[in-house]
């Protein structure tokens, strides 16, 4: 069973802080709750019983997104729907619409924030590793001295292991600040125990960007979730390509090195075999999607001889 004693449903940022601000220890911050509520209704926890329930989906100053300077804000609420059906974010956000078409269903998605999926911290997470590839950063607010304060921080220091992050007591994630990429072409990879409403065991982001020629990688932005405790960028794998005429045997051979950073404890040979097939997949598919020449296949046959 789930209960809870007070609902609150702020409409403003400062109304939200000040509620944060006096959450006790065992009340929770809630979204689209997607997280939440199944685990607390199904019982997979036993009776949940919060004393406060913190509403945060209708706080004005976490409602859509902007794009301005080459950087995307979205907002707090912004659910993963948006990532599908918003013809600027697909244009900006490459590697997002797929890994939307590929979360839960239409239901949970018009729920689920990327906000409420960063702060789970789940490894088999999607959210993480396309925001990674894309530089992101974490916006953080609480009330200081009765003033709203914010910090930022990369992804990669937000997360610090399975379930958890840096979020402290009275503070909430107010946006989610990543490089728009209009031009690049994106891809999304993902494998888990199911077809329908899978939950990732290991997912892939690739952004690609041609140059000129159309014939070379001109940027590469590639990370990993589900393979260690935390999402990793790619960062030595995408200088081996940057600059480099493109062919199925570069791919090839770039895609064989990230098997060795699986740290997982279970399940190890085959999250390594995946995530090769899944690098080489996710760069071909975002070579694609930009309109690259398809490399010939003699090249990949002579990369695996
Ligand atoms: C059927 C089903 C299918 C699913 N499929 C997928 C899937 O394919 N891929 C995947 O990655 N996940 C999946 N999930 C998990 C879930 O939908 C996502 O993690 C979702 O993005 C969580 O967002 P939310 O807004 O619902 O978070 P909530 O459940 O509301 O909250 C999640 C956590 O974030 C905190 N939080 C939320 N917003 C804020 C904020 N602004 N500031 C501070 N803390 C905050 C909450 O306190 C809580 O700890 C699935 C869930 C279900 C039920």
């Amino acid at each position: 069973m789930f209960t809870y004693d007070s609902y609150h449903l702020p409409r403003t940022l400062r109304e939200a802080l000040e509620l944060a601000a006096t959450l006790p220890a065992d009340g929770k911050v809630i979204a689209g709750g997607t997280d939440i509520v199944p685990y607390a209704r199904e019982g997979r926890g036993g009776d949940v019983h919060f004393p406060v329930l913190l509403d945060v989906s209708k706080v004005a100053e976490f409602q859509g997104y902007a794009i301005e300077n080459g950087r995307a804000r979205l907002n707090a609420a912004l659910p993963y729907q948006a990532f599908l059906e918003d013809p600027v974010l697909r244009e900006n956000l490459p590697c997002m619409p797929g890994c939307a078409i590929w979360f839960a269903d239409d239901q949970i998605r018009e729920q689920a924030t990327l906000a409420g999926n960063l702060v789970n911290a789940s490894p088999a997470g999607d959210g993480a590793p396309p925001m990674m590839a894309l530089n992101a950063e974490v916006e953080l607010a609480r009330l200081s001295g009765g003033e709203v304060t914010t910090r930022r921080l990369p992804l990669g220091e937000f997360i610090t292991g399975p379930g958890r992050t840096v979020l402290e007591p009275g503070e909430l994630v107010t946006a989610v600040i990543c490089d728009a990429l209009p031009g690049y072409g994106g891809s999304f990879q993902k494998v888990g125990q199911r077809r329908s409403l899978v939950i990732s065991r290991v997912c892939a982001a690739a952004l690609v960007k041609l140059d000129p020629t159309r014939h070379v990688f001109e940027d590469v932005r590639l990370a990993l979730g589900g393979i260690a405790p935390v999402p990793l960028r790619l960062h030595d794998i995408e200088e081996m390509l940057r600059g480099k005429k493109i062919t199925r045997r570069l791919v090839a051979e770039a895609s064989v090195i990230p098997a060795d950073r699986v740290a997982s404890r279970t399940r190890v040979e085959y999250r390594r075999h995946v995530v090769r097939g899944f690098v080489e997949a996710a760069i071909e598919d975002a070579l694609v999607a930009c309109g690259a020449p398809v490399p010939s296949d003699r090249d990949r046959e002579e990369a695996h001889a």
